[in-house]
Formats: C-alpha cells, structure tokens, sequence
C-alpha cells in the first residue's frame, strides 16, 4: 500500500552467509566500476579468435579449464529415470548435432525449432543447433497444432526437432502449411518412411563427436524466441550470440551461481527463462544444471531439492502461489539445508510470498524482474542486497534503469521516487534483442533516445529499489487514480482466504472505470457472500475506497499463459464481451 512517504514495507536484511560473487559484496561499488567489456574477459571466445559463440562458452569453455569431468546436465525422468551428462559428455553430443545438421544440408542461419518436453534431447538439440550458427526457436510441447503451425510459417522452421508422438499429433498435419520444414529429426527410435522424416538414434547417435565451429560473429543470431502472449499475439524476439555475456554475469550476480553449485530453474524452455536460466545461465557458469520432466507436484519438487542438493532455485510465482496454497508445513519434513538462494521471475511476486518463503524455506525469495526482450535479468534483489518485499529490487550492474514519460518523441525522466511512469532501460546491453521477426515498426517503437522502452509501469523509492506497478496495457483509470492491478491483488493475497487473484478495470459511468477482482481460493475455502463481503471490506482498509476494488467474482482458477502469467486480457475481453484475441499460450483456463 502507498502512503506520502512511499510503500509501508517491511526490510528483510541481507543474510552474511550467502556465497556472494566476491565483488558484488558491495553493490554501489560493483555498480559504479562494471563494465561490459572487461567482463568479457571473462568469456573465452572461438579459439584462434573466431568469434564468440553460445555453446561454446556454455559447453566447451569448461573442457579448456578442467571442469570437463563435472555434471552439466542432471535429468531426471518422469518414471524416476535418471540421466548425466557430465561438460564433456555434452560437448560430444552436440558435436553430433550439429554434425547432424550439417549432413543434412542445413546452413547457418537457418531456424531449427524445437517442440519437445523436457527431455534431454532438448538441451542437445539446442545447442548442438547454435554451434552450426543455426537459429533456434524452443516452443512449449504443450501447444496444439495452430501455434505451432504459425510460430513455425513466420519464423521460416527449416528443421523440427519432436517426437514421434507429438509429430503425429500435432505436426504432420500441418506439413502442407509448411513447404519450408524440410526436416524432422524424431527423438528416439521412430518408423518412419516419410521423406524429410529422420530418427535421432539413426542421424544424431551415428554422427562424428568431433566438431569445429564456424566463426562466429558475436551479432549473429542465436534464438528466436516469442513472448508469453500476456497482452496480444506473440512477438517474436531475435537474440545473438552476444548474449552470452549477459547470461554469465547475470547467472553470477542475480542468481549468485558458483561453478560447484547444483542450480534448478522450474521453467519450461518454451518460455525464455527456460532457455536463458534453464539452459545458457548455468552451464556457462560451470554448474550441474537440473532437469525435472515432470510439471508441478509440489511434494516431488520438495523432495528433488532435498535429494538433488539443489543450492539454488529459480521458479516462477504461479508455483510459488500453489506452494503457498498447500501451506509452509508440507515443506517441514524435508531437508532443504543445501538451499542458499532462491528466486523468482515472470510476474511480479507478492509481498506475502517472499515473506513466505522466509517461513517456509528459511530465506526470502529473491524477485527479480525481465522480459523476452532484454533476453537476460535486469532488475533483482540481489544476495547482497537487503530485501524490500514486493520490490523488483535494483538494476543489474551494467544495466541502467529509468522511470520515464513519453513526450511524443521525447522522453521526460521522472527523477522524484515513487511517481509511477514507464520502466526504460539506457541501451545497448549484450543480451537485448536485436528486433522483432516482421514488425520492424513495432521494434523502433520501443526506443527513445537510446532508451528502450519496456511497456511496464514501475516507480523507483528513494533508495533505487524499483517497484511494479503493472503493465501499461493493464492500469486501470478509475475517478481520476491510475491504479495498477498488482497493488490490489497483493492486497487480496494477503487474505488467508485467497490463494490468487486477478485485477481489472471494467467502464463505469461515473468513475470511467472501477476495478474488478476475480479470486480464486485456497482449498477448504468455498465461495459465499459472507466472504465476498470480507474481502472487499479487507481490500477497502486496505488500499482506500478509491483503489479496492467494488466487484469480487470467485473462480475455481484464473486464466493463464503457459508460463504461468495471468492473463488479464481475458478476463477483460470476457468480462466485456468482446473477442478474445489470440489464445495460442492459454494454458489453464475455467470460462
Ligand atoms: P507479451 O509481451 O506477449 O504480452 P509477456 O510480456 O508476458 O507477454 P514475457 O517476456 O515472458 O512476455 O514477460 C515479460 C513481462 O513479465 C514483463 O514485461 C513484466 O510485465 C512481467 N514480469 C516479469 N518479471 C516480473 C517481475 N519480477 N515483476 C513484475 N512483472 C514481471
Ligand atoms: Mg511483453
């Protein structure tokens, strides 16, 4: 809640005992000294000066600096199966893709997409790809035929790589649509006669294991990846290899990862932090990354960070909400001592659950705030850092951060705190996009005067802390207030009652627009008017009449995109009647 003064918040102090990167122990000092281009000592480069290439630094960097014999990748299979692929093992493997592809006569530049769940297939496919230069795109496996079908049109798929299952299901099809896939590479033993159709034990298992790379210009592209579809249709984000110096040092800095560190980031690699934190991050700082194939059980992922020695933890807060849902208690039983960081990204995560994580884990969860575009974290309540929950924390070195207004094509700085205006970020960094696949137009719309422009409302306190107000497309105009949804769900996360809740503005003719709230809750809790009635009371002690919302409507859960965001819009367009617009990441949803 907001007051003259700022946000009536709570300080979680720094704990000493973190594993801090030795030179962000002062913040203010790492800020003031970094630099992109000494850290980029820090990477190793193609030999012979051949350029900078992702899986190079990601894989067989490690091998120049013996740590080829450590765990890259721990998978851990649906049935309890468990595969390893130490840095070397992995080298190999996707030497023999990229070998792969080149016996098919891929060429450099060309887009390999990938639609598989999380095997291990996945993260070979994935960088054995960037090493031939080729482009990738990670899509959710999960998705139907139409998203697939049209991810795959615009972004020009030469080479899918699934399984058998989901290319019957979902992909052939579609194979008229798209004259342009000239190869399917099939994951495990598959019969297949058709042409263009492969088996991986047959292409990928038979190749040589010993690749060169290509030079490679750092500005040559890496991935394409698309948004999460929260406020439209999908944009598709081009990223290059460059990038890759963002994720080390992002990967030491906001994640704290040490190279002797088990990491596990929950993402799914259709979503970006499933590639840049669920592949790049870790392995090019050196660590054992863990793989889980199977979706939330929050008792299985209990036990995989007692058992896996998990270190640190990267989620998301629609798990951390489910987590919360089953209580602090079904966490006591398991010992988490190996946990030392834990962090969260892709929505912005309630004062409630970082306090929470205190309660249940013993360490606040670590918000930290980016997007598809900025390909890398840019914002986070860093280890060294006090917390301030409810805070996306403070902008990472070598990054800076503003709140800004447009001023048709000028930009009017907001320097008093907690004003609210646009998040803005002062370009170039490594990992930022180099544009949007076909919307060269919407791409130059984001940049103002070197500044890119991030279509998130933020303010900033007085000691540089940033915090979310919400996205533009979401703020809510009521009597005069420009209200952002989050503050009013945080406050109706706090009710025991609520286990989330999505925020809308709907039109009213005197107010131009009241908000509206739907709530879902926690179990045991059913909907009545009794409650109804509490909430709104709570949320108007709360927040003032002016900002709590007058309507309530309760919903067994809240529509949402396949990376676990709320999709406002939605509830929006149905609230209103109007068309719902592209639904192609809708993954949970009850009308
Ligand atoms: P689309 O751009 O297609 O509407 P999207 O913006 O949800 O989808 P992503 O790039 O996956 O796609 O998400 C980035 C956005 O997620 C940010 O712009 C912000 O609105 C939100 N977000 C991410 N992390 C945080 C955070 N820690 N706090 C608040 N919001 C966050
Ligand atoms: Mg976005």
């Amino acid at each position: 809640m907001m007051d003259a003064q700022g946000p009536v918040v709570s300080v979680i102090h720094k704990r000493t005992h973190q594993r801090l990167e030795p030179n962000l122990v002062d913040y203010e000092r790492t800020v003031a000294e970094f630099d992109w281009t000494k850290a980029a000592r820090l990477l190793d480069g193609l030999p012979g000066g051949a350029g900078l290439n992702v899986a190079y630094e990601a894989v067989d960097r490690h091998l120049n600096h013996g740590r080829g014999d450590r765990t890259a990748l721990r998978w851990l299979g649906r049935e309890g199966q468990r595969r390893e692929f130490s840095y070397t093992d992995l080298a190999r493997v996707t030497n023999q893709f990229a070998n792969a592809l080149e016996g098919l006569n891929v060429a450099a530049g060309e887009r390999v997409f990938v639609l598989l769940g999380r095997l291990p297939e996945l993260y070979v496919a994935v960088l054995g790809a960037l090493k031939a230069r080729c482009v990738v795109t990670p899509l959710f496996s999960a998705f139907g035929p139409e998203p697939i079908a049209t991810r795959a049109e615009i972004g020009d798929a030469r080479v899918l790589v699934t399984t058998p299952e989901l290319y019957k299901r979902k992909v052939q099809g579609l194979r008229p649509r798209l004259p342009g896939l000239r190869h399917v590479i099939l994951v495990g033993q598959a019969q297949q006669d058709e042409p263009g159709v492969s088996a991986w034990s047959e292409l990928v298992d038979t190749a040589s294991p010993e690749y060169t790379i290509a030079p490679t210009d750092p500005e040559t592209m890496s991935l394409l990846h698309f948004t999460s579809g929260t406020t439209g249709r999908p944009k598709g984000a081009m990223h290059v290899h460059a990038a890759v110096l963002a994720h080390l040092v992002t990967g030491r800095y906001a994640l704290d990862l040490h190279d002797d560190d088990v990491f596990w980031c929950t993402a799914d690699p259709g979503w970006v932090t499933g590639t840049s934190y669920g592949i790049i991050a870790p392995l090019v700082c050196g660590v054992t990354n863990v793989v889980l194939e199977a979706e939330f059980d929050a008792q299985t992922w209990y036990g995989i960070l007692e058992r896996e020695r998990v270190n640190v933890w990267y989620t998301a807060p629609t798990a951390i909400r489910m987590m919360m849902k089953l209580g602090a208690e079904a966490v006591k039983g398991f010992d988490l001592s190996a946990l030392r960081f834990m962090a969260s990204v892709g929505e912005p995560l309630n004062p409630e659950a970082v306090v929470w994580g205190q309660e249940a884990f013993g360490m606040p969860i670590h918000d930290n705030w980016w997007q598809t575009e900025t390909g890398g974290i840019m914002i986070s309540n860093f280890a060294a850092l006090d917390i301030k929950p409810g805070s996306m924390g403070r902008p990472l070195p070598g990054i800076g951060a503003a709140i800004v207004e447009r001023d048709g094509a000028d930009l009017r700085f907001i320097a008093e705190p907690m004003v609210d205006g646009e998040l803005a970020l002062k370009t170039p960094w490594p990992s930022m996009m180099r544009g949007y696949l076909h919307e060269d137009e919407r791409y130059r719309k984001c940049f103002v005067d070197g500044w890119y422009l991030t279509g998130d409302l933020a303010r900033r306190d007085a000691d540089g802390y940033y915090w979310f107000v919400g996205r533009a497309d979401d703020v809510i105009k009521s009597s005069g207030h420009l209200i952002g949804p989050f503050e009013v769900e945080s406050a109706l996360m706090e009710h025991p009652a609520v286990a989330e809740a999505g925020v809308i503005g709907i039109p009213d003719a005197m107010a131009g627009e009241v908000v509206k709230a739907f709530v879902a809750l926690k179990p045991g809790r059913e909907p009545d008017e009794a409650l109804r009635r509490e909430l709104l009371g709570h949320a108007r002690q709360r927040l003032g009449a002016a900002v709590a919302p007058k309507q309530i409507e309760f919903r067994s859960n809240l529509p949402k995109t396949r990376s676990g965001k709320i999709m406002r819009r939605l509830l929006k367009a149905r609230e209103l009647g109007l068309p719902e617009g592209d639904l192609s990441t809708l993954e949970s949803d009850e009308k």
